[in-house]
């Protein structure tokens, strides 16, 4: 397996791996670059949003996923198209068998340069406790934030780390519907080369290429997060494909893709 395992209360700025000399400067702020690219983006496709940026920002460039459904098409793309990036993988400790299954058979698939990376809390497990015979999360927010966010702001932080491309789409969810395809979060930015692709057309893609299908997904989860019984279920509303996340609770995002914590 490629990837590489990170133990908790280890820095996180050199467990992951040696950060490399800084790479090439960004022009101009930040947030004029983003305009100015998320702009250029509308006008093509997501091969062509994907090699731009990799021709931008070369090994500055990381890609982000939760190996959950739709994982397959970001890391196809990157396959196909021989984009060489190293692929943060946030592990909650919560995660369903499956998924790390998930992980296991995508990364060796596509022979991904894997970082897993957890919380450097000494005891990330505090809000888990048992209820009704099911594994619950009593403080959801809390725990996003020590067992994702914290986490993600840590891989973020590095000076090796100029951009990040995330398989974020606009029709997820209306929290998403007006994601653009690159903007500035978390200091960082942030590259979405599907923002406008359908649900539709990510399955045409997942089934031509024939891409390896998350086993949870063939049992009727539509958006697979982490696995008590209080973050993910089977969709309430079939034309919802996120009403299985944090079922009974106000929360619609863990805080991955927020500039504020939930
Ligand atoms: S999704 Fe649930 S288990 Fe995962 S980090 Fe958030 S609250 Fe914790």
């Amino acid at each position: 397996m490629n990837h590489q395992d990170i133990p908790a209360g280890t820095d996180p700025k050199g467990a992951l791996d040696a950060p490399r000399a800084s790479g090439p400067a960004i022009p101009g702020s930040l947030e004029a670059m983003a305009g100015d690219l998320d702009r250029e983006f509308a006008s093509l496709n997501a091969d062509e949003r994907i090699r731009k940026a990799f021709a931008i920002f070369g090994k500055d460039l990381i890609a982000t996923t939760s190996f959950g459904r739709d994982a397959g098409l970001l890391l196809h793309h990157l396959y196909r198209l021989g984009i060489d990036v190293r692929v943060f993988f946030i592990d909650t400790s919560f995660h369903f068998p499956e998924t790390l299954a998930y992980r296991d058979i995508l990364t060796s698939a596509f022979k991904l340069d894997l970082r897993e990376s957890r919380s450097f809390e000494p005891d990330n497990r505090r809000y888990a406790a048992q209820k009704d015979g099911s594994l619950a999360i009593m403080d959801t927010n809390a725990c996003c934030a020590i067992n994702k966010v914290g986490v993600q702001a840590a891989f973020l932080g590095r000076s090796d780390v100029k951009a990040f491309l995330t398989g974020l789409r606009r029709d997820q969810s209306d929290s998403r519907s007006h994601t653009p395809f690159v903007h500035v979060q978390k200091g960082k930015l942030k590259i979405c080369p599907f923002a406008d692709w359908p649900a539709h057309d990510v399955e045409l893609y997942l089934q031509i290429r024939e891409v390896p299908e998350h086993s949870l997904a063939k049992e009727g989860y539509s958006s697979i997060g982490c696995s008590p019984v209080t973050c993910t279920s089977k969709p309430l509303d079939p034309n919802d494909p996120r009403s299985g996340r944090w079922v009974g609770d106000a929360k619609t995002e863990c805080g991955l893709h927020l500039d504020y914590e939930p």
